[in-house]
């Protein structure tokens, strides 16, 4: 595979490479990587329109039908992993490991969805009357992706729209689209014309999509700001809404904890994607016995992670994705000896995006290091005494994503979890998703799940079939 390849978008089946083209950065050196197709207002028009043409037929295709595309787009990631892989480093710049991650999970939850029953149920059946509960697809979805994980997260929209009966448009973050473009293009003859398009663009497409009548449906998956947005423009049309938003995860840690086996957990799931995860934790609450210990602890794991460009095998943690993002936390980072004492990292340099994991102990909430989602390489060390004041500060936030406990008590653990106003509460892990156990936002951080059962009712809407005896 070469850097030189060709990438085109995917509109009504076919493979454009567009009137306008854009440049994409690789963030590990900030070089030019390749040039993309980048979606004109016409563009996103006939993709519409082609979506809009194509949902009757798929709509009534035989369910089997639909199984097998998605079943035959899992295979296509899977024979194509390799190349997907270097892609998604290239473009995102997280370590090859990772993008592995990205290849296996976007099949396995398109073959998930693919054995999902979407059949009526019974709610009654007498001598008056039979009630049976249908579930219809919306019509066409607009997928809008954001750029931490451009191939997974278009794939947990793409699987439950089209076995519901859905046409769809994604869209990929304008900074990571060429993963995505190369799937539209491995994927074109495996699909109906129309029934996937993919729009990359330099930033406008989104409102176009969100505020257009043609769009029944947006899953959109980013900032809780740009979600404001999505939902002001989606009310002219009354489009449904899936928003998956942000997340300020706290973790509480109880002093029974076994501190050297903890430690390095918490670190790789404070810092995961180079602490670029919605669900990631990002404010850690120690309980103060072991506060002192945690801290040393932490701080030993972040001088030994090692950071690089992501095709670097030695690579744990690559840049942060781009200039605006890194930006956003170098002006974040420089606020950081106001309100605690960095222990470890607290520099950035290049070329690339590199900001080393910072860890700030002896910090309090009141400052946007704490309060704000940070979503890069900085992580606060909170103390804490009692249990319920750990659990008032971890939900003193506008974000309501996800948030843990660590005790070796799991009744006490599981107590204090099922307290936390998040959408998922673990146990002794974080960020632990399954293709069947939905995800979403409380409160800020979004409306409507994704996975399972759940997650794919969002994709339909409810017909009550009433048949008089
Ligand atoms: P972003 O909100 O800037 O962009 C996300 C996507 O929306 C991009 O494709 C972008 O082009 C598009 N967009 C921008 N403005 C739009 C508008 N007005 N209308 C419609 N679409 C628009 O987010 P980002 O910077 O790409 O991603 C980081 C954010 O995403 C973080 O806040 C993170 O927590 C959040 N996120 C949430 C989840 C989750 O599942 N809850 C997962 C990953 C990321």
């Amino acid at each position: 595979m070469q850097n030189n390849h060709k990438f085109h978008a995917l509109i009504n089946g076919e493979l454009v490479s567009g009137t306008q083209q854009m440049p994409v950065i690789n963030p590990s050196n900030e070089e030019f990587l390749t040039y993309c197709p980048q979606a004109t207002p016409e563009d996103v028009e006939r993709a519409i329109g082609a979506a809009r043409k194509a949902w009757p037929a798929w709509r009534d295709a035989p369910m089997e039908q639909r199984r097998q595309t998605l079943h035959a787009i899992a295979d296509c990631i899977e024979e194509n992993a390799e190349e997907l892989q270097r892609w998604i480093t290239l473009e995102q710049g997280k370590p090859l490991a990772g993008a592995a991650v990205e290849t296996s999970q976007a099949p396995a939850i398109l073959r998930y969805f693919a054995e999902m029953d979407l059949s009526p149920r019974t709610l009654q059946d007498d001598e008056r009357q039979r009630a049976e509960l249908h579930r219809r697809p919306l019509g066409v979805v607009a997928a809008i992706v954001p750029w931490n994980f451009p191939l997974v997260m278009a794939c947990y929209k793409l699987g439950p729209a089209l076995i519901a009966g859905n046409t769809c448009l994604i869209k990929p973050s304008p900074t990571t689209p060429l993963a995505t473009l190369r799937l539209g293009e491995m994927i074109a003859d495996l699909v109906p014309p129309g029934v996937v398009n993919i729009l990359p663009d330099g930033g406008d497409v989104g409102p176009l999509l969100t505020g257009h009548g043609g769009i029944n449906k947006v899953s959109f998956t980013g900032s809780t700001a740009t979600g404001r947005a999505v939902m002001r423009s989606a009310a002219d049309s009354l489009q449904r809404l899936t928003l998956e938003l942000g997340g300020n995860d706290a973790a509480i840690v109880l002093d029974d904890v076994d501190v050297d086996a903890v430690a390095p957990q918490l670190f790789a799931l404070a810092f995961v994607n180079s602490g670029q995860v919605c669900m990631s934790i990002k404010r850690l609450y120690i309980q103060s016995g072991i506060y002192d210990r945690m801290c040393d602890a932490l701080a030993e794991q972040a001088r030994d992670a090692k950071l690089g460009e992501g095709l670097d095998p030695e690579t744990q943690y690559g840049p942060v994705q781009n200039r605006q993002q890194f930006e956003a936390v170098q002006k974040l980072l420089e606020q950081a000896p106001q309100h605690g004492r960095v222990i470890a990292g607290g520099n950035t340099y290049g070329p690339g995006y590199f900001v080393e994991p910072t860890l700030i102990r002896d910090i309090e909430e009141g400052n946007p290091l704490v309060d704000e989602e940070i979503f890069g390489p900085v992580r606060s060390l909170l103390r804490f005494d009692d249990i319920d004041e750990a659990i008032a500060r971890a939900n003193n936030s506008p974000y309501g994503l996800g948030g843990s406990v660590w005790t070796q008590d799991l009744t006490l653990g599981k107590q204090i979890a099922c307290r936390l106003e998040s959408g998922s509460a673990w146990v002794n892990q974080h960020f632990a998703m399954a293709p069947h156990i939905p995800f979403g936002g409380h409160k800020q951080s979004g409306i409507g799940v994704e996975f399972a059962e759940a997650g794919l009712h969002e994709y339909t809407a409810i017909q009550s079939v009433v048949i008089a005896k």
